[in-house]
């Protein structure tokens, strides 16, 4: 039954270090020895973690920050 699909692997997120099934991609670190490495966190932790976004993206998270928290800091 394949869709066709891509199915992503489950990844831990940098932020809680739980495994999840819908890995959102925010960054990567780049190490001064050896390859570097694609940072990935749940849905839960990816509005708050530095991301590599476009300013579209990044103006809509700000945005949903500061209804969230109902303070504009
Ligand atoms: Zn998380």
């Amino acid at each position: 039954m394949s869709t066709g699909t891509t199915r992503l692997t489950p990844q831990p997120c940098h932020a809680c270090g739980i495994t999840t099934d819908h890995p959102v991609r925010v960054g990567e670190v780049h190490a001064a020895s050896g390859p570097g490495r694609t940072l990935y966190a749940c849905p839960a932790h990816t509005p708050r973690v530095p991301a590599v976004q476009t300013p579209a993206a990044a103006l809509a998270d700000a945005l949903r920050r500061s209804r969230d928290f109902g303070t504009g800091v």
